[in-house]
Order: C-alpha cells, then structure tokens, then sequence
C-alpha cells in the first residue's frame, strides 16, 4: 500500500479549503507543514478532517525531550495521523513524542526526518561530521528511530536503496521531493519521479508543488495517482 500526501502549504483555512475542494474527494493526506500550522494553527488540522481528510502533521519538532512529549501529545489530540520530528534531535527526544501521543491515548505516527531533501549532501551545513557516508547516516537514524519507537523515517525515495544496504529489514518510508520527470526541482536537491519512488518501495509519496501549483491540480492529482498505480502493479 503506498499512499500520497499532498502538501497544503498554503497561507490560510480559506487557501486549504479551495486546494481541498480543487483536488476533489479521494484518500490522499493532507500534509499541514510549518506555513499553514503557523498561519492558522490547530483550526487548519480539523478544518481539513471536517472536510474528511486525513491529516499529516509535518511539524518537524525538534526540542528538549518533554517540550517534544507535550507537542506531541497536542498532535494526537488533533487527530494527526502521522507528525513529523527531526531524527537530530535524538532516540530520547523521539521516545518522549511517543510517549506523549500515548499519554493524549491517540494512534498518531512518529516519522523521523532524516536528511532534507533540500539538501546537497556535499554542501551540508556546519555541524555534520565529515566527510559524510549519506546511506550510513541514514541508516543509522533509521536504526535509531525505529528503536525510540517511531513507525519510520522521512528521506528521499533516491536514498532508500543506499540506505537498504546497510539496512536489510523493511522500513516505512515517506519520501517527500517527488516530481513529474521533466519538471522544476524548485529548491529540492534529491527528487525522484513517482514510479521511482514506488518502485524504490516509499510507503508515502509527498507531492507538493508538483500538484498544487498545477493549473489544474485535480488533473495532475490523477495522473500521479495512475503513475503510482502503475508502478505498484509493475512491482507486484
Ligand atoms: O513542493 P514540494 O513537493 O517540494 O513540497 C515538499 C513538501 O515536503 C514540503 O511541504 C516540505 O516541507 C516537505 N518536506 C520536504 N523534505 C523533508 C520533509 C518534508 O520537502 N525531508
């Protein structure tokens, strides 16, 4: 099962109700990134599920253990499937956001952003050890996540390969950085076609720009979803 997400970065409820209402009815998640949460917050999230999307809470948290644990909590009580929390900021501080969606009794995902993908890992910042051994990295964060009971790892789908060989048991990845194959890569580094993503074995396909900045994004939507379709009966 690979499902997509579609990425409402958007500055308002108004601008998520219109995308949502462009794409039409179907069983993709809206993702709430850090423009419309900060735009318009909590409200955002159950405008969405009112309209019965499922919703991805790409908040991307990293803090002190308990700041994480009582964010997290908040995110389950808002009925987020999946949150977002940076792999950086270590097993002690994902185990808390776990712990805290277990203390708020709700079912959210932690998923641990490894590298962006809007980095060049030979142009990383200060602060990563060099040189860098990308898929060693990641695999390791992997390992970590999994451990600190996260249900799996953000990463481009390009990286799952190389993390796969040095990681041989299945993972639940979710692979933002998706692009039709000869369209812009905008400000991403590592971006995949959706084929590719599928067929690398993502569990959830990203598509932001790609889709809302269509001209007509319910078009592009459904010919995302047949590309999907398409590769995941071509791996079967
Ligand atoms: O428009 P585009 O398809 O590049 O959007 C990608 C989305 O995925 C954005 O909302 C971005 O915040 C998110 N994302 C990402 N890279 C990550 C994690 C999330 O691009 N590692």
């Amino acid at each position: 099962m690979t499902d997509i997400a579609i990425a409402f970065d958007v500055d308002s409820i108004e601008q998520a109700l219109k995308l949502d209402a462009a794409l039409g009815e179907g069983p993709e998640f809206a993702k709430v990134g850090l423009q419309l949460f900060t735009a318009a917050g909590p409200a955002a999230v159950r405008a969405l599920r009112d309209r019965g999307r499922r919703v991805f809470l790409d908040l991307k948290l990293h803090d002190i253990p308990n700041t994480v644990k009582g964010a997290a909590g908040e995110a389950a009580k808002l009925g987020a499937e999946l949150l977002t929390v940076h792999a950086l900021g270590g097993g002690e501080m994902i185990q808390a956001a776990v712990e805290g969606i277990t203390r708020a009794k709700g079912s959210t995902r932690v998923v641990a952003v490894t590298l962006l993908t809007s980095h060049d890992p030979n142009a990383l910042p200060p602060g990563y050890a060099q040189p860098f051994e990308l898929h060693r990295v990641l695999a390791a964060q992997l390992v970590m996540a999994e451990s600190a009971g996260a249900y799996g790892i953000v990463c481009s789908a390009a990286d799952l390969p190389g993390i796969r060989a040095h990681h041989a048991a299945p993972f639940y990845a979710v692979t933002p950085g998706i692009r039709p194959a000869a369209g812009s890569k905008d400000d991403q580094q590592r971006v995949t076609t959706v084929s590719d993503a599928v067929r690398a074995g993502a569990g959830m396909l990203v598509l932001g720009r790609a889709i809302t900045h269509a001209t007509d994004p319910a078009a592009a939507l459904a010919e995302a979803r047949a590309e999907l379709q398409g590769a995941v009966l071509g791996r079967a």
